[in-house]
């Protein structure tokens, strides 16, 4: 065949060992991804590749494994400011006493700016292609998830109290839903609705809130049954555990994001899985807040959605999906009491396929298959660490480090390369974290003489 009968690709990739995730547990040897258009045109031997496609670029990934590109499905990136600041308190006295008073003082445009691109340049080094996010101005985060070529779904706050993003419900749901219609055709970045918890959000804004999204058909991602006092202070003060009272409005159905849920009664897990909600679990930061367990292994079992995620680098403290896959294997089984439970190939289904799935982008994510977009994440593994190579699954979820990520595209775009981050400014993001330190250390001392000159 000469050269002009050849297929035309913008970029191909061959590697040793290409993970797809569907078929679950697969490993393809000697494959390579043929991409056009941003998308994945074709997923073939090497050899073939080469004999019927003419790429205008060549990536040879002789030691690597080719993986989908992680979804991190919970987090708050511009918290990662704050990480470190305050560590091993139980929730309650960690939000209440350390992060929401640094916060009242700190947050604008710039302090979420600052903190999403220190987040982001940190998921793009560790394999993270597309993250779920909740904070104050998810319109500042979209800008920054644009120009750093990621994917996204970011969650406008709904709040029963005043905040700098928004005064009253009103403005809480009009910016949501301003922001969903805003975004509906961006083809890599969603918006959805961000009920904060079941404590911070009042009955009326829950009916309003599960109205609105319905219309817009848009997702609604929600903290519930994080720890056990939440469910026992809403048993003591209204009668009613907070999955039942969200059911009553009609808040659980295939589009309810449900992250945490460490508390769960058999019958909440039937509940889950008829409603066709998914459950964005976080086991590090669960785990450094004492705030319990999810039972991963039984709602797997009864066909829930389970995706996986990192929550803010306050409460983790970093945004390693690699640490974070391994973190839910083990704890899964510990949970389960069974060794072979969460098995490695499910681990990193959880960390890819179910993390689109829940944000409703698997149609176009989540795996290597033809027709998807070229979310792809390249891990060497020709290290001390993940040396000799018995099985490929195995070393991605318990042995790797997400340092060992090389190369990273969303879309067929390249956003790191040989390890070099190539949309966001390194050493500039660097920088301003540093400004940063400063600044955080300052108001931490005035909050803190503020308190005592008030008692
Ligand atoms: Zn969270």
């Amino acid at each position: 065949m000469d050269s002009s009968q050849l297929q035309q690709a913008d970029l191909l990739i061959e590697a040793r060992w290409i993970v797809p995730v569907a078929p679950r547990g697969a490993v393809l040897h000697d494959h390579a991804v043929v991409v056009r258009d941003g998308r994945i045109a074709a997923l073939l031997p090497c050899a073939t590749a080469r004999a019927q496609w003419q790429a205008a670029q060549v990536r040879k990934l002789p030691r690597h494994a080719l993986i989908p590109g992680l979804v991190n499905s919970h987090g708050h990136t511009p918290m990662s400011l704050l990480r470190g600041i305050a560590d091993d308190l139980p929730l309650q006295t960690w939000l209440e006493d350390h992060v929401w008073p640094l916060e009242n003082r700190l947050i604008g445009p710039e302090f979420v700016r600052d903190g999403a691109l220190l987040a982001i340049g940190e998921m793009i080094r560790g394999g993270t292609t597309c993250f779920c996010d909740m904070y104050f101005f998810p319109d500042v985060v979209a800008e920054c998830v644009a120009e750093a070529g990621m994917r996204a779904q970011l969650c406008s706050p709904i709040l029963e109290f005043p905040s700098v993003w928004a005064t009253s419900a009103e403005e809480y749901l009009r910016k949501a839903r301003q922001l969903c219609e805003r975004f509906r055709e961006h083809p890599r970045i969603q918006l959805a609705f961000g009920p904060h918890a079941p404590y911070t959000v009042g009955d009326s804004l829950l009916r309003a809130t599960a109205a609105q999204a319905a219309e817009l058909e848009a997702p609604i991602h929600m903290h519930v049954h994080e720890t056990a006092t939440e469910v026992a202070e809403a048993l003591r003060d209204l009668g009613q555990r907070p999955l039942a009272r969200l059911a009553g409005f009609g808040l659980l159905g295939p589009r309810f994001q449900c992250v945490h849920a460490t508390q769960l009664l058999d019958a909440e897990i039937e509940l889950l899985a008829s409603t066709g909600a998914s459950v964005m679990h976080c086991p590090e930061s669960n785990l450094k807040l004492a705030s319990g367990a999810c039972r991963v292994a039984e709602l797997l079992a009864v066909g829930v959605n389970v995706a996986l995620g990192t929550d803010g680098a306050a409460s983790n403290n970093d945004l390693d999906m690699f640490g974070e896959m391994r973190t839910a294997a083990l704890l899964g089984k510990l949970v389960a009491n069974d060794a072979a439970a969460l098995p490695a190939p499910v681990a990193l289904e959880m960390a890819t396929l179910n993390g689109a799935r829940a944000l409703g982008i698997d149609g176009h994510a989540g795996s290597i298959e033809v027709g998807k977009c070229a979310d792809l994440t390249a891990v060497r593994l020709d290290c001390f660490n993940s040396s000799p190579q018995y099985d490929v699954c195995s070393h991605l979820v318990y042995a790797a480090q997400s340092s060992q990520v090389s190369d990273v595209w969303c879309a067929g775009r390249a956003l790191l390369e040989n390890g070099h981050l190539q949309t966001i400014d390194t050493a500039g993001v660097l920088a301003t974290a540093k400004d940063w330190q400063q600044r955080v250390l300052a108001t931490k001392r005035t909050a803190a003489r503020q308190t005592a000159e008030a008692e």
